[in-house]
């Protein structure tokens, strides 16, 4: 997989640093009403990158936290009289509900911000006793940036012509802040009476982390110094991703993250769809309109992610033409194949070029085109031939987290998923040379019904 980095602005293939999983971490929601389907252009296209590199045979670590206290889930839980918990359950569950319809795979780790509290405070100490952060009368907490000279390279602010030498005396104490305003920001906010009980006690007295902490807190405890990539859209470049750089490498050393993966925004008749611009949609309120979840994540595929998306009621339309035609096209290849199971697992066949434009740049719109050339030109086809363009369609179709509507005789040539993770291992034990572990998952294949037949550039399964 090659894919833009928006901190070295090229193009850089990405390798779990550890050599074994590739670890990283999605900015997750702020749970303070619906998500709208801006927020899943995001969590979408992070999805499809990690079903890409487990395609690929890479196993990931997913981390993707949960915002439950910042300035909106503490405004918003007092207005509706409901416990900052209770109120950011609620607001949870909804999201991991719309999640589940959307086909996202559940992040391996789901940290929350108020369950790590303890571990917030600890990095603001270290802070404070390195120098880099400092108590305001109060007993609020900020970060200098002054005193981190590569503060801003991310964003790139010489390029914006913002000084750091002017930031004396200017501080940010509003979780969110301007792409103009460069300033010290708050690490720590001292309790005040509109927060209600909403605060927790500190060696500078009772309040709550600012947003930017928990992020870089959270990763500390879960992937630690350094990790394979960071993510989220691109409103969180500057301040957010920008402050936890500052945090992270302040507190821990450690080169934090190797990659940096920024989503450009969902557009709303040219603007930005967002909860306080009130011009969004959710995904409730597409099914009320009679659109299903797959055909929402159709429709947020279609654009490149580092393009705007501009979102209309038609290319929903679009998207659901798109989507039955896709069945229509898999279903008679489906049935050409019949019963038979016999499956080359490892080899797209003549949906080769969907997965290489997935692999540059995570290429998403020319993945989709890919799949129907690939299943035109799969028209033709008979016999095992048949079965393996199925065999690249259904690895295609996992890939991009796509199910297709009523699918029932494209699932004729499936193998259990069980079975294709032993088949996955053993054919990388078999290219590691590592033949006593190769014969053993061969055999336990074997156990489970399936024999695995090696070929030169791939494998079949048929069942015993
Ligand atoms: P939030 O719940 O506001 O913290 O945002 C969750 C994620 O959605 C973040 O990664 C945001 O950058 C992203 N996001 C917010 N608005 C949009 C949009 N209109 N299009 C794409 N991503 C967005
Ligand atoms: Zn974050």
């Amino acid at each position: 997989m090659r894919l833009y980095d928006t901190l070295t602005r090229t193009l850089r293939d990405l390798r779990p640093l550890d050599g074994k999983a590739f670890r990283f971490y999605c900015c997750g929601p702020t749970v303070y009403g619906p998500a709208h389907i801006g927020n899943f252009r995001t969590f979408v296209t992070q999805d499809v990158l990690r079903r890409a590199l487990e395609t690929s045979g890479m196993p990931t670590c997913h981390v993707r936290n949960i915002t439950d206290v910042d300035d909106k889930t503490i405004r918003d839980s007092q207005k509706a009289g409901q416990s900052l918990e209770n109120f950011t359950q609620h607001w949870t569950e909804m999201f991991h509900a719309d999640c589940e319809k959307l086909g996202l795979l559940e992040p391996h780790i789901e940290p929350s911000a108020v369950a790590h509290i303890p571990q917030q405070v600890a990095m603001i100490e270290t802070l404070v006793a390195k120098g880099h952060a400092y108590a305001s009368d109060d007993g609020s907490v900020y970060f200098k940036i002054a005193s981190y000279p590569d503060y801003g390279k991310l964003s790139r602010l010489d390029e914006r012509e913002l000084d750091l030498g002017k930031t004396q005396n200017q501080r940010a104490n509003a979780d969110e802040y301007g792409k103009d305003s460069l300033s010290d920001f708050v690490l720590w906010k001292a309790s005040r009476p509109e927060d209600g009980e909403n605060f927790w006690p500190s060696p500078w007295g009772n309040g709550r982390p600012g947003w930017h902490l928990e992020c870089s807190a959270m990763i500390q405890e879960y992937l630690g110094d350094s990790f394979d990539l960071h993510s989220g859209g691109v409103d969180l470049v500057f301040p957010h991703h920008e402050n936890e750089i500052a945090q992270s490498a302040c507190a821990c050393g450690g080169h934090f993250a190797a990659h940096w993966f920024h989503i450009t925004h969902l557009l709303v008749d040219g603007g930005k769809m967002s909860k306080s611009l009130k011009n969004m949609f959710t995904l409730a309120d597409l099914e009320e309109k009679g659109f299903t979840a797959m055909e929402v994540r159709y429709v947020l595929l279609g654009a490149h992610y580092r393009k705007p998306l501009n979102f209309t009621l038609e290319s929903l339309h679009a998207a659901r033409e798109a989507l039955q035609k896709l069945s229509k096209l898999a279903h008679q290849l489906a049935a050409k194949v019949g019963g038979e199971f016999s499956l080359t697992e490892i080899s797209f066949g003549p949906f080769d070029a969907a997965w290489q434009s997935l692999n540059q740049d995570l290429n998403v719109p020319g993945a989709l085109g890919g799949l129907f050339t690939g299943l035109r030109d799969a028209a033709g086809y008979e016999g095992k031939q048949a079965a393996a363009a199925l065999a690249g369609m259904n690895r295609m179709l996992r890939a991009l987290g796509l199910v297709l509507p009523s699918v029932e005789l494209a699932e004729v040539a499936e193998v259990p998923q069980e079975v294709r993770e032993v088949a996955e291992a053993r054919w990388q034990a078999r290219a590691a040379k590592d033949w006593a572990q190769s014969d053993l998952l061969r055999q336990n294949l074997l156990e489970k019904g399936w024999l695995m037949k090696d070929g030169k550039e791939g494998y079949t399964l048929e069942p015993t």
